[in-house]
């Protein structure tokens, strides 16, 4: 397979501008398998760390999985403008920390966030040149919530809350650019994959082309 993530070199004069690169989907299609995919086959890849106000479920680390505050502390992080957009999912509230994404998309990284519609929306309303956004589909709803049971790293009621949301998350599908319906794992990497790729060689993401074809023109 050729390696994608490894672009061709680019004339010195030209240069790229990443992008946000954001994934959503109900709880247990499968986001988080694929956000583990992809970061490690695209190397270019950085994934946004968002802090939140909801628990640390056992196997999560601190400042990997997420930062983690207290309600208050979050709250007054909004006051502060600390976040790029920012939700209330479940009860917790979720937000992508300004910081640094601005410098890493002007220095031609493309970032994965793994977040909700809301913030995906918020994102759209400011920066839609710069987001690719894919929502993933499980393949049904008894697959869903098989995954979500499997999990098992929720209540029952916490799985129970979750499937309830489900419906209301799956009906914001249409505010995507791409879609894919998670029945293969593998597969559904791939196409993931296939969009990042295609995305990094838009035109409107390359710098300096205009005098780049000019020089073209002038060795005729
Ligand atoms: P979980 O609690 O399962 O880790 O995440 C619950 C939901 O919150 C997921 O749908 C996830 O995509 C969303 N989420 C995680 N981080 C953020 C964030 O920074 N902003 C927004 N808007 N949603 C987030």
């Amino acid at each position: 397979m050729i390696d994608f993530s490894i672009d061709a070199p680019l004339p010195a004069s030209v240069t790229r501008r990443g992008f946000m690169f954001v994934l959503s989907s109900p709880s247990g299609a499968g986001k988080s398998s694929i956000t583990r995919a992809l970061l490690e086959r695209d190397a270019s890849l950085t994934l946004s760390i968002s802090t939140t106000s909801r628990r640390r479920r056992p196997g999560e680390t601190e400042g990997k999985d997420y930062n983690f505050v207290s309600s208050e502390d979050f709250q007054i992080m909004i006051n502060e403008g600390k976040f790029l957009e920012h939700a209330k999912v479940f009860g917790n509230y979720y937000g992508t920390p300004v910081a640094s994404v601005k410098q890493q998309i002007e220095a031609g990284e493309n970032v994965l966030f793994d977040i909700d519609w809301q913030g995906t929306q918020q994102l759209k309303a400011t920066a839609r040149d710069d987001l690719v956004s894919v929502f993933i589909l499980p393949p049904s709803y008894r697959a869903l919530e098989q995954r979500l049971k499997k999990r098992n790293q929720d209540s029952d009621a916490e799985v129970a809350k979750r499937m309830a949301k489900a419906a209301d998350e799956l009906s914001h599908f249409a505010e995507y650019d791409y879609v894919i319906i998670n029945s293969d794992l593998e597969q559904a990497v791939d196409e993931v994959y296939a969009i990042l790729q295609a995305e990094r060689r838009k035109r409107a993401r390359m710098n300096g082309l205009t005098n780049f074809v000019r020089e073209l023109q002038d060795g005729f």
